[in-house]
């Protein structure tokens, strides 16, 4: 994270200052921005939305709450973003929890169980450690075998956690005969937490990465919470870092298609509104499903761009439930380890901003939610009152002492409002085999770049991902600059889809 950092203010001043139109004002757009304006260029971010962050973008309903597009974590492991942070200068937003993870028990209602680090020990001891310490979830012979699997990781690294994108969760454990009860208890509530789907359609390179880096860093597991909504708490510095710096963004900006010149490369931007934007470079920063709908169709028969057919969103839905009084919470995230949801927390304790002493709000993240995601239901399509419905019976079940009428006054807490917010396509599916196709940074065309969570980078389709993607597209357009060329080149192509785009050539 900081070298690159370092990197964009060493080379400001050197090679041509360039005007950059970046398409999408999410955290990877407005990353890109923000790193552009350091190395000294004039980025404008033009977010085709009335608020900025995607999906991280938050509003206030008609009685002043906030509706979150999803609940968000910070990993201790996501070093990109914690350098962010620092370098605008608002670390004290980020409200560190401690350092544990806490499951809700299937057998006993209402109890929760834990992975405790203990302070001191070093990564990955910790990590075991805290799965040891845990007496709950797994038996001493369920945790033996699942270790032995994990050790090529630690000795081999990167290059055998990518050898396992061909293998679901699932076909992993079946393989190295890890027990099945290790899938109920742990791999379930870490599939659907970090993509939102089953541990039968995971990659398991998604769950090893996770582990990775988490297992490398003594406080990589560690979570915050921002200290309030994104768009002011986090966009906003950004922006304001951006216009110090000569650069811009704005609102209601949706652009409609790339122009091109006869060699393939871009002329203009043409907007909704039918204006025509011009500009040095060009960053798309918009999710993978919308670079599918955007594709000009000169660039689509290209293997480079070929390849992101292969990619798409994943649904999520994300619940705010209020309730008429504060329910036993803990002051942390919780995996719900339920079948409809995945994690939960109760925001009017976790976080400043929705700080309520009296009534709690619980954010949720429904998952998965369709059967991409391998649910049965498609809950994406429901409406939002039978979502609601749902997600109050898995209360119910979850917390029978505090919701629904197992609880001692026979009603339990009443549900004052809700709101929900239903992405269709989010993070990309990371199911068996697709981390090949995600593209570089650096594409084949002389004057496009392209960024956000689901380009080529270490990170899953995370904000940790978002940012790092924004910042290498930003390296790519300030090494044009000064050397004429990206200095990390094209990721290699696949050959069968270099066939296939042979193919639609002809
Ligand atoms: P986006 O945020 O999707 O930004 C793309 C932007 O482009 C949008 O603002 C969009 O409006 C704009 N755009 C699209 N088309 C156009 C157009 N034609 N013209 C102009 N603008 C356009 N990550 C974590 O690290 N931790 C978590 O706990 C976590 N939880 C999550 C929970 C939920 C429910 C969801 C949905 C996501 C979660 N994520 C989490 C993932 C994280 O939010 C994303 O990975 C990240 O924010 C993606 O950023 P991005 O900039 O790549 O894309």
């Amino acid at each position: 994270g900081e070298a690159l950092s370092k990197k964009f203010k060493e080379l400001k001043g050197m090679g041509e200052k360039k005007k950059v139109v970046i398409v999408g004002g999410g955290l990877s757009g407005l990353a890109c921005a923000k790193y552009l304006v350091d190395a000294g260029h004039e980025p404008i971010v033009l977010e085709g939305r009335d608020v900025l962050g995607g999906k991280v973008s938050a509003w206030k309903d008609k009685d002043g709450d906030w509706i979150e597009t999803g609940l968000h974590i910070f990993f201790g492991a996501y070093p990109n973003m914690m350098n962010l942070f620092a370098e605008l200068d608002i670390e004290d937003r980020l409200q560190w929890k401690v350092h544990k993870m806490i499951f809700a028990m299937q057998e006993l209602p209402g109890e929760f169980t834990t992975f405790d680090f203990v302070k001191g020990i070093p990564a990955p001891l910790n990590f075991g450690l805290a799965i040891l310490l845990n007496q709950k979830m797994l038996t001493l012979g369920e945790k033996l075998q699942t270790a032995p699997p994990l050790i090529p990781m630690l000795i081999e690294g990167q290059d055998f956690i990518d050898e396992q994108d061909e293998l679901s969760v699932l076909d992993f454990m079946r393989k190295y005969g890890m027990p099945d009860r290790i899938n109920e208890e742990v791999f379930i509530s870490m599939a659907k937490a970090l993509d939102f789907i089953d541990p039968d359609k995971l990659s398991m390179t998604v769950v090893l990465t996770a582990m990775n880096r988490f297992l490398n860093e003594t406080d990589g597991l560690q979570m915050a919470f921002l200290d309030g909504n994104q768009p002011d708490r986090l966009c906003a510095p950004m922006v304001d870092h951006i216009k110090a710096g000569g650069g811009d963004v704005k609102l209601k900006q949706r652009v409609k298609e790339f122009v091109l010149n006869d060699d393939g490369s871009v002329k203009c931007l043409k907007m909704v509104s039918g204006e025509e934007i011009v500009a040095d470079e060009y960053v798309s920063a918009v999710p993978v499903d919308i670079m599918k709908r955007m594709m000009p169709k000169q660039w689509g028969t290209m293997p480079f761009f070929h390849q992101i057919q292969e990619l798409e969103g994943i649904p999520v839905i994300n619940i705010h439930l209020w309730f008429d009084r504060k329910l036993k919470n803990v002051d942390h995230l919780c995996f719900s380890r339920s079948p409809l949801l995945s994690v939960y927390a109760d925001m009017s304790t976790t976080c400043k901003e929705y700080y309520d002493e009296e009534k709690s709000m619980l954010e949720l993240v429904f998952a998965p939610c369709s059967p991409l995601a391998g649910g049965k239901t498609n809950w994406i399509a429901k409406s939002n009152e039978e979502i609601v419905e749902a997600t109050m019976k898995e209360l119910e079940r979850l917390f029978p002492l505090e919701i629904g009428p197992k609880s001692p006054d026979g009603v339990g807490a009443k549900l004052l409002k809700h709101a929900v917010v239903k992405t269709p396509r989010s993070v990309y599916a990371a199911i068996p085999g697709r981390n090949k196709y995600r593209p570089s940074q650096a594409t084949p065309i002389s004057n496009f770049t392209l960024a956000g969570d689901w380009t080529s980078q270490k990170f899953l389709g995370s904000m940790e991902g978002a940012v790092l993607a924004g910042k290498l597209a930003a390296e790519v357009v300030t090494d044009k600059a000064v050397y004429g060329a990206p200095t990390k080149g094209l990721k290699k192509i696949v050959p069968d889809v270099i066939a296939e785009a042979r193919k639609l050539q002809e």
